[in-house]
Parts: C-alpha cells; structure tokens; sequence
C-alpha cells in the first residue's frame, strides 16, 4: 500500500524525522485557512499516489493565504499522470541551499534492506543511478547486526556530504528511517528531496513511503490511511473478496490460477488479437468459493464479453477446478460465454465434467481457447 505524501511525512514525524508542518485541503478556501493558520509563505502540493508532481505543476509556492487559495484552485482537478488531484497539503515553504536524497528499500538479490544517499537529490533516482552511478553511495544493512551509527557514517562519507553538521543530522535521519522502515514493515521510505536549508538544517521536503499489505494488519493505524475514493471499484470489490484482481481496457475476462499463468494468458489474449479487461489470478486453489469470488468481480466489469479461464492443473487439479465452475455456475447466473482451457494433473477429467455445459466452450491449448475467446467478445 502506497502512502501519500502526507500520511508518509505523518509517519515520518512519529519516528522523529524533521518535517515542516502543514495542514490537509480538499478546497481552495480550506487551502486558504491553512496558509492563514500556518501564518507565513506555504507551498502547495497535490496529494497524488505518483511521483513527478513537480514537474506537472502540482507543487506551487504561495506567498499569502490569497495566492494559496488560488494555486489551490489551479491544482485541484489536475491530472497528474492519470490521477485526479482531490486533496493538498499545505505546508510551510522552506527555503533549499542542497537538495539530497535518501532512501531505504529491499534488495531481493542480496536479501537485504538496502540505503541509497546522494547529494544529487531533487531528480528522479534513476537518473542519477544512469548518469552518475559514482555519486550514489548505497549500503546493505545485515538484519541480523541490525542497523548501526557506522553504517550510516560510512554510507554519508560514501556520498560525499562533508559539513560537520550536516552529517549530524543526516545519520540521526538515517537511523530513524531505518527505525520507520522495519517497525512499519515499509518496503521502502524514500525522502526525496531531503533539504539543507541555508541555516544548516536538514529536514525531509518529501515522503514516499509503502508498506507491505501483507503486514497491515499489524498496522490498524496505517492501514486505516488508505483512500478507498481514490481506489478503482472493481478493484475495491475484489480486495474485499480476496481476489487479486487488476483492472485493464479491454474485453475479454480473464481468469488464471497463479500470478505467471495469468500474465501469460493477458499476453495470449493479445496475440490472438484481443484485448484483456482484467488480471485475476485464482491462486492456487480452484474451489468453488474462489471460482465464485474470482467470477463475481470479473462480471462486475460491464467491459467484459467473453471468460478465458486458463488453468494449468500441478498441485491443483483439473478435475477439481472444473467441480468448482459447475458449482459456481449453479450458484450464479452467468449470461457471457466461458472459455476453459485445462491442461496439467486430471485434465481429462476435469474436460469430461465440462462436456455439454451450455455457453461454455473447452478448448485444448491455451492458443486455441485465447483465439475463441477473442473471437466471443468481439
Ligand atoms: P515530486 O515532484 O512529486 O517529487 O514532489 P516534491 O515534494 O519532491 O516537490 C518537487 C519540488 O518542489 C522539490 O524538489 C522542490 O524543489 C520544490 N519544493 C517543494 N517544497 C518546497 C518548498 O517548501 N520550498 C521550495 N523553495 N521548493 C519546494
Ligand atoms: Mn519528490
């Protein structure tokens, strides 16, 4: 789950990393009263779960509640990268003498939580990791030793910072990342750019930060901060039905059982000239309670013409999945035609149950069904 950029910095200064203070606005005269309450010039910053919001114009300074209620009005409503802007966070401007970058993430490759710190902060990482790889000092944290001040002072001396006092602050903020990053199960809390201001301060001008789903329940607190308005519906629906579920543009339903099959079958359906409306992978069951489920959220879609259900049957088997379509069949009226390829443990079997189910074609390969399927949607 992605945070806002406010919930982060919310999280940030419960661990103690300096933060400007700031207030919520969902309209341009609460956007006014925050500048007013703040009492001083504000920056304007659309709450958006995608980065480059700078460069989209929605981060504006104002320097009176007036100019804050307008840059309001400009940035409310924007699209940023496909997502509506509904709220803002209003905050003292503060001014930039350095802008750095910090962040702590996973390496799956080495198994460990990995810190990256440059001084070339404010642009998007990657562009620094491709233009000067040098000047992006990283440092893998060994969970067993846990986190320790001469890590960080290796990982500052490695990216250059050379101010006394700045290193000061930046290894306190290094250990209380480190701090926010496992109490909250994060799998990464990016400061983006971390500031020096021109009195020698350092503080934390952005925050992305994500935390595991699977750990939300260990976090009512966080887990509460998500912004189901700004969900996708379909996708809502399927969350609270525990179907791993993505929304696409296209036309044909698709249902496979693991996360691989059912980015194969996206890609197949494309092939065979069609185009996907969804993700849903069924896992790796096929009872009938997740054959209902999976077909409960992928019927939702008014999109949806036709159902590719792709099942390649190892430890699941065949004949098993096709028992849990008839029942969901005989659970829920289903008007579009179905599309079933079964291949793998008991595939014969579960073909032989299927056999003479009206609006329901079995098809031998995976190619053959995709090309059916396309050709019932169109
Ligand atoms: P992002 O573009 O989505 O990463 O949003 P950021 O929060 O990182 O803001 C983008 C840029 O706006 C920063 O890199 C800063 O240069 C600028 N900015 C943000 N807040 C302030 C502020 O308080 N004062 C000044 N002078 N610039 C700011
Ligand atoms: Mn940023």
């Amino acid at each position: 789950m992605d945070l806002y950029e406010y919930q982060g910095k919310q999280l940030f200064r419960r661990f103690g990393i300096p933060v400007s203070e700031g207030r919520l606005a969902t309209s341009p005269e609460e956007a006014r009263a925050a500048a007013v309450d703040l009492g001083g010039p504000v920056v304007v910053k659309a709450q958006v779960l995608t980065g480059g919001r700078g460069k989209a114009g929605g981060v504006k300074l104002a320097d009176s509640p007036a100019d804050a209620e307008q840059k309001a009005r400009e940035i409310l409503g924007l699209d940023i990268r496909g997502h509506l802007v509904r709220r803002l966070w209003i905050e003292l401007a503060s001014d930039i003498a350095k802008e750095y970058y910090l962040s702590v993430t996973f390496d799956r490759s080495e198994k460990k939580p990995l810190f990256m710190l440059t001084t070339e902060g404010g642009v998007e990482i990657e562009q620094v990791a491709a233009e000067s790889p040098d000047a992006l000092a990283r440092l893998h944290v060994n969970v067993l030793e846990n986190f320790q001040p001469y890590q960080g002072r290796r990982l500052i001396y490695g990216s250059g910072i050379s101010d006394a006092g700045e290193q000061r602050q930046v290894l306190d903020i290094i250990g209380k990342l480190y701090a926010c990053f496992t109490q909250s199960d994060a799998m990464l809390c990016e400061i983006n750019p971390l500031i020096v201001t021109p009195d020698g301060t350092v503080k934390a001008l952005d925050a992305k930060v994500t935390v595991d789903d699977g750990a939300l329940f260990r976090h009512p607190d966080i887990a509460e901060m998500r912004d189901v308005a700004a969900a996708d519906p379909f996708e809502a629906f399927a969350r609270e039905k525990g179907v791993t579920y993505v929304k696409l543009d296209g036309s044909v339903g698709i249902l496979g059982n693991g996360a691989g099959l059912a980015m194969s079958t996206v890609d197949v359906v494309v092939v065979a000239g069609g185009r996907p409306a969804n993700f849903c992978d069924l896992g790796g069951g096929g009872d009938a309670e997740g054959v209902v489920d999976a077909l409960e959220v992928i019927t939702r879609d008014p999109d949806v013409r036709s159902i590719f259900f792709n099942i390649f049957g190892g430890i699941t088997r065949c004949d098993e999945v096709a028992r849990g379509i008839l029942a969901a069949l005989e659970r829920m009226s289903i008007e579009l035609p179905m599309v079933v390829r079964l291949d793998g443990t008991n595939a014969a079997e579960g073909r032989a149950l299927l056999e003479g189910t009206p609006n329901l074609y079995v098809e031998p390969t995976m190619l053959d069904a995709a090309r059916r399927a396309v050709e019932l949607a169109a």
